[in-house]
């Protein structure tokens, strides 16, 4: 599964205002940080796609880029910028949340969370928002080639994907499925896109 082209098609700030042609599409999110950028480019193997940036602002909107001309990547903004002022910070709630329950497009959502690092609690909050809300959703856990050293404290991947797994189990019916990823070595790339060949030929 080899992705050959893909292109920014627009910015969105309500669902509404999505494209209209149809086609199926999957949703990334995650916390700033997470690797979201890194992530996308090594799914289509295109430097500087994302035009992510950093600053709350630029990446407020809904972004469809549109792959083999036939299904989107959507990415949706960041969550948990500290430097946000909170009226923003709700703001990006109201209308993520409004296009998670309403766009009906929406084959699945990439749930990202960072493997080198202990479950965050802001994580779990969004996770378990989408399970009690029944949004198809997967995890696809990042940075999944930082090893930890135990004398440090600290834990490995597979042991900090385990323990998120855990903490969301009894809010969802069936656990989702989940992925892990590197977009350092692109670990992770060829299950993705599997995975969504999967979930768009239902
Ligand atoms: P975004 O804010 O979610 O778009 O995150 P970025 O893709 O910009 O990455 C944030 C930081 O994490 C950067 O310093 C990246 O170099 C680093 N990073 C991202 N993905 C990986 C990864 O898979 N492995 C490692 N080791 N670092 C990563």
């Amino acid at each position: 599964a080899q992705i050959v082209q893909a292109e920014f098609i627009k910015s969105s700030v309500r669902t509404e205002d999505c494209p209209s042609d149809g086609l199926p599409e999957f949703a990334l999110v995650g916390r700033s940080n997470v690797g979201k950028s890194s992530l996308l480019n090594s799914i289509v193997r295109r430097k500087k796609l994302a035009l992510t940036s950093k600053k709350p602002g630029k990446t407020q909107c809904i972004n469809h880029f549109k792959v083999n001309d036939s299904w989107y990547l959507v990415d949706l903004p960041g969550y948990g910028y500290a430097s946000a002022p909170q009226e923003l910070r709700t703001d990006w709630n109201k209308f993520t949340k409004d296009y998670f329950l309403n766009r009906s497009t929406l084959v699945s959502v990439f749930l990202l969370i960072d493997a080198s690092i202990p479950a965050k609690k802001i994580d779990l909050e969004y996770a378990s928002w989408l399970g009690q809300n029944q949004v198809p959703m997967t995890l696809i856990f990042t940075k999944c080639d930082k090893r930890k050293k135990k004398k440090n404290g600290g834990k490995r991947p597979e042991e900090n994907v385990n323990e998120f797994q855990e903490l969301i189990r009894d809010f969802f019916e069936t656990a989702p499925p989940w992925i892990m990823t590197s977009g350092v070595t692109n670990q992770g790339r060829d299950e993705m896109l599997l995975h969504m060949a999967q979930l768009r030929n239902y």
